[in-house]
């Protein structure tokens, strides 16, 4: 079979490697639709370390092969969430599944970007694997993973209704995190610095897009919230600047909720003793879990959030370098890799 892999060079390649055994519990996905992530891009370039060089996280796709699996048949549609935790350990019980230990020791195998991967008998048994309803798409469902990390950041960050919340970034994520926003009833400000990407941020739901080229974000958030600043500043972003833009936007007591995934190595710059003058606090939110992953399908299957607008390119598994530069590029939104 064919697979995009990052190889230990930390270059990707393009080739052909031998279709994944599967031990007993195991399932053979075929893969039909990958969202490119950018975390993939930020592994790509070196930048996320830490976890395994795997990419491809994004997966929906057909059951091509079990092994002594209940309930799960040849042909089902599913989303395999990449990652689960026990629900046993000490994180598990205290709030912090996403930092059990076993939650990354487990992976599609060889990753996401490959005609077909074997999806482990732990992902499967600690439910991680969803069927899609009728009628959801493939292209659909390879949102699912995405929307749940969003879903479960608001409720990190504790967004309420009527709160006024400023998304920095507009790409695919701060798009579903304005199209969530909206659900709980809390206004939505966006920045970004591609037009495109704000006109997008308008049409989901911003009531008002700046571009911080041309306006000082933080003064601007100011003025539109009778002088205090919003109550949340969403980064998804993995820009620095991005982080020291929101804790300068949010009001005394505020929050600044950071989801892009900083390079390793970042430092900010940020006077902190503003923190705790101010009462401001940050508060990360990485991954999701079972619950928001239903969540997210519930939500992208009833329509409740538009994700088939997000899609802006299409590329096949062999044209994997083309699909990662124009992901880079200000126009693009969701780039999605198909079999
Ligand atoms: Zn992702
Ligand atoms: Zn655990």
């Amino acid at each position: 079979m064919k697979a995009v892999l990052l190889d230990e060079d930390g270059k990707v390649h393009y080739r052909e490697i031998p279709t994944p055994k599967l031990q007993k519990g195991d399932i053979l996905v075929q893969m039909k639709v990958c969202g490119l992530c950018g975390s993939d891009i930020e592994k790509l370039h070196g930048r996320y370390k830490g976890v395994p060089p795997i990419i491809g996280h994004e997966a929906s796709g057909i059951v091509a092969k079990t092994n002594g699996v209940k309930n799960i048949e040849e042909g089902d549609r599913i989303f395999p969430h990449h990652h689960v935790p026990c629900y046993s350990c000490y994180y598990c019980k205290h709030g912090s599944p996403t930092m059990c230990s076993d939650y990354r020791r487990v992976h599609y195998d060889p990753g996401g970007f490959a005609e077909y991967f074997r999806f482990p008998r732990w992902n499967i048994e600690h439910r991680g694997l969803l069927k899609l309803p009728k009628g959801m798409s493939f292209e659909e469902a390879s949102f699912i993973e995405p929307t749940a990390c969003c879903i479960r950041a608001l409720n990190r960050y504790r967004v309420k209704r009527n709160d006024r919340v400023i998304v920095i970034g507009a790409g695919p994520i701060g798009l579903t995190f304005i199209q969530l926003l909206k659900i709980i009833g809390a206004k939505a400000y966006a920045s970004d610095l591609s037009e495109a990407r704000l006109k997008a941020a308008k049409k989901f739901g911003a009531i008002e897009v700046f571009n911080p080229f041309e306006v000082d974000v933080p003064k601007h958030i100011k003025e539109l919230t009778e002088g205090r600043g919003a109550d949340i500043a969403i980064i998804a972003s993995s820009s620095s600047k991005a982080i020291v833009q929101g804790f300068d936007g949010i009001r005394r007591g505020g929050r600044v909720g950071l989801f892009g995934v900083p390079a390793k190595g970042s430092v900010l710059e940020y006077d902190f003793s503003d923190l705790f003058n101010s009462e401001k606090s940050i508060i990360s939110s990485n991954a999701a879990t079972e619950e928001e992953t239903k969540t997210a399908l519930d939500y992208i299957h009833k329509k409740k959030i538009d994700v088939n607008s997000l899609i802006t390119h299409k590329f096949k598994l062999k044209e994997f370098d083309k699909a990662v530069q124009i992901a880079a590029k200000a126009e693009a939104i969701k780039a999605l890799i198909t079999s």
